[in-house]
């Protein structure tokens, strides 16, 4: 799928539906909550060194019996840099942000949507779902979706139920031929991913909104922002 960079940023109206909730104000609490966690699992997608080669898409799927129609995971591709033959393309990330003040949960009225205590991670309890919807309206990132089998509310759980169940890393961070991909725990100093974020310029997207993502992107161009 391609994408300009205007989509990339885009999402005025989430914006609006956060700040009328007032799930911002509340961040400040919510993020003290984070930091007592053990662990705060993180992903970093460094877009300097990804090829777009969506291999990322395909494991997410056979990984975790996504179905077609619907996907956890985007690459989306940006409109292309330079001229012909000498064309750059970006590559950006798109899925669920783990945010540590994660507004699907707070709007979720059965408790179905929860942050995982031990890891920070953002999840679905299926059997809780009742699809009201309520969590992808508010989702500022729009990564949620219906599966189509569970009639429930899925998304990108960081392959909690996978591949992290059996001591592996995400399908994702597993397959990419480039190791665009860091993930670990952001509460360790010295692991992979906080090396990662402290020794390269990073960026997250929307921080305005108070979701406190734990995505990070290493830009493209060094400097750029979204
Ligand atoms: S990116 Fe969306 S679905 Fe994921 S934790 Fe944040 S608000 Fe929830
Ligand atoms: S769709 Fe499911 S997970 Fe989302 S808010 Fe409704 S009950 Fe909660
Ligand atoms: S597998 Fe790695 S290089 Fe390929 S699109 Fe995904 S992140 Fe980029």
């Amino acid at each position: 799928m391609s994408c300009s960079r205007r989509d990339f940023v885009s999402g005025a109206s989430a914006l609006a539906v956060v700040a009328s909730s007032g799930f911002a104000t509340s961040s400040i609490s919510l993020a003290t909550e984070s930091e007592k966690k053990t662990i705060r699992y993180a992903m970093v997608h460094d877009e300097k060194a990804c090829i777009g080669c969506t291999a990322c898409m395909d494991a997410c799927r056979e990984t975790n019996k996504v179905p077609e129609g619907v996907s956890r995971l985007e690459i989306l591709r940006s409109q292309p840099y330079g001229e012909f033959p000498n064309v750059q393309y970006e590559f950006f990330r798109q899925s669920c942000q783990h945010c540590s003040n994660a507004p699907c949960v707070q709007v979720c009225p059965t408790g179905a949507s929860f942050v995982d205590k031990e890891t920070g991670i953002v999840d679905v309890n299926p059997d809780l779902c009742v699809g009201c919807q309520y969590c992808i309206a508010v989702c500022p990132y729009r990564v949620r979706f219906i599966h189509p089998e569970k009639k429930s509310a899925d998304k990108c759980n960081f392959c909690r139920d996978t591949n992290l169940a059996v001591g592996k890393e995400p399908a994702c961070v597993e397959i990419c031929p480039t190791k665009a991909l860091t993930f670990g725990d952001l509460n360790d100093p010295n692991s992979a991913v906080s090396i990662k974020i402290r020794e390269n310029e990073t960026y997250r997207t929307k921080v305005p909104l108070g979701t406190e993502p734990n995505l990070y992107h290493i830009p493209f161009k060094a400097g750029e922002k979204k």
